[in-house]
């Protein structure tokens, strides 16, 4: 029997839009639609940064007007209220069985267990089981549970762009080559979401499904490479970058994770011929104890060397940190901000500690400090300071130096906004952090302006001056709205 299925992925009320489409509903979705199902994906993620283009209506007049026979729903932690208020809505606009699925039900498989609104909890990657779920499935009177096993990399089909709302609109197309990590990196939860093995796709298969989405979508500038370790093995990552040259797309091309010890100069000669931007290091810490304490089985050394590389090739250098692993304090965190000031990232992610279950952090965190709600904590950093209390502790680096940590590092890495120098200058004054608001106050502009100018140049030099002027033109009509 053929159905009609409604993918909903809830988007967070706060000041991040984003500009890709949820890749495993437009996956699953896709398989669907070949089956002869009749599928609907609204990413309201996704759909937040259109406003103004197009009308996002509300999910009780897509409940109306498409009439679903089953309604899956994506749940990441982090938008865990958001979850709980679409399902509200949900159920009470219509009967059809609602089936959960995502990361947050690795972390936490005992959330939903019992609610009666919710007929299925699918736990892992859903490709091997979506089918079949969808033919059965039935309002049931409390939540089945289902754990998958991870699907083969021959299993994992291609997206299909047509069934999600709005996207003639999409403009940053994201493609994973691989699944899986085998680093025992004591922070990441990856092991546990993708698993240890990786799993490699067909890079001719992969490529194929790039070319034909940028032909359908003419409107796809950005080719986002989201694997979970995508350099782990360099010579194909090294082929990759070559085919997609030689495809020759106009798109620039950005990388996700990437690992230091993972690249070399000549990938990055090849990333930058291929449209290339920027890479983005894990350091996690600049302090040695407390970096060896991640068991990330590099060296600060090999970030360094990495780092000049990516500088020398002209592209975008971002760095990412997190405040608080085990053993850190705000002298050590000291050590980070002063790494990260020798090797001047364009950008940098100082990102306060989760300590997710199953990881190690966790367990060290039980013993040594304090564990709050992870529900609904959200990472990303605000420009306009906006931020929430750090979801766990100890003694030795209680929340208000990590809130201090916090806001002195991205202010002294430039990441606020310029319009927040009321706010932080308030926020300054509360934690005697007069230093860090005038390095922000007197370097932001020259930072942006420059940061900027590196962008045109590189876009000048690939892609040449009609695509820059497009982005140039695109950018100030986009602020002209805003
Ligand atoms: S942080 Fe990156 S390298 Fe480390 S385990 Fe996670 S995905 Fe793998």
């Amino acid at each position: 029997m053929k159905k009609r299925v409604l993918f909903i992925n809830p988007g967070k009320n706060d000041y991040f839009t984003v500009g890709r489409i949820h890749m495993g509903q437009t996956l699953l979705g896709g398989m669907l639609k070949r089956q002869g199902h009749e599928v609907l994906v609204m990413d309201y993620a996704f759909l937040r940064g259109l406003r103004g283009n197009i009308r996002v209506p509300e999910i009780e007049e897509v409940v109306e007007t498409f009439k679903p026979d089953v309604i899956g729903i994506t749940v990441f932690t982090y938008v865990y209220n958001e979850c709980l208020s679409m399902i509200e809505r949900i159920s009470m606009s219509t009967d059809a069985p609602i089936i959960l699925g995502g990361p947050h039900f690795i972390m936490f498989p005992g959330d939903f267990g019992s609610d009666t609104r919710i007929s299925y909890l699918v736990r892992g990657e859903a490709e091997d089981v979506i089918k079949d779920l969808v033919v059965t499935a039935k309002k049931e009177k409390t939540p089945v549970s289902i754990d998958c096993t991870l699907p083969s990399p021959e299993g994992i089909p291609a997206v299909n762009l047509d069934i999600a709302y709005g996207s003639e609109f999409l403009s940053d197309y994201q493609i994973q080559l691989s699944r899986g990590c085998p680093f025992d990196c004591t922070f990441c939860n990856v092991k546990m979401v993708a698993g240890k093995r990786v799993r490699l796709r067909d890079l001719s298969l992969c490529v194929r499904q790039i070319i034909e989405a940028k032909k359908r979508y003419p409107n796809i500038r950005t080719i986002s490479i989201t694997d979970d370790v995508p350099t782990i093995n360099k010579n194909r990552f090294k082929e990759f970058l070559k085919m997609l040259k030689n495809a020759n797309l106009d798109c620039e091309l950005t990388v996700d994770n990437v690992r230091a010890d993972l690249i070399d100069e000549e990938m990055i000669g090849l990333y930058v011929s291929a449209g290339g931007q920027n890479i983005c290091l894990g350091v996690e810490s600049g302090h040695p104890e407390v970096f060896e304490m991640t068991h990330k089985g590099e060296s600060l050394e090999k970030i360094a060397v990495a780092a000049k590389l990516i500088r020398k090739h002209g592209l975008t250098l971002g760095m990412c940190f997190v405040i608080g692993l085990p053993g850190d304090n705000l002298k050590r965190h000291m050590a980070s901000l002063r790494f990260a000031k020798t090797l001047k990232p364009d950008y940098a992610f100082w990102n306060m500690c989760v300590p997710w279950p199953f990881t190690e952090v966790r367990q060290w965190y039980e013993k040594n400090g304090t564990i709050g709600e992870l529900r609904n904590f959200s990472t990303l950093i605000d420009p306009m300071v906006n931020y929430q209390s750090p979801p766990a502790f100890t003694a030795q680096f209680p929340p208000e130096d990590r809130i201090k940590a916090w806001l002195m590092a991205n202010m002294q890495t430039y990441w606020f906004d310029i319009r927040s120098l009321g706010k932080l200058a308030r926020e300054a004054a509360r934690y005697g952090l007069y230093r860090p608001l005038l390095i922000f106050a007197f370097g932001k502009t020259l930072h942006t302006i420059k940061m900027r100018l590196e962008f045109l140049a590189r876009n000048f030099k690939q892609f040449g001056l009609y695509f820059t002027a497009g982005k140039v033109l695109r950018k100030l009509r986009q602020h002209a709205r805003i």
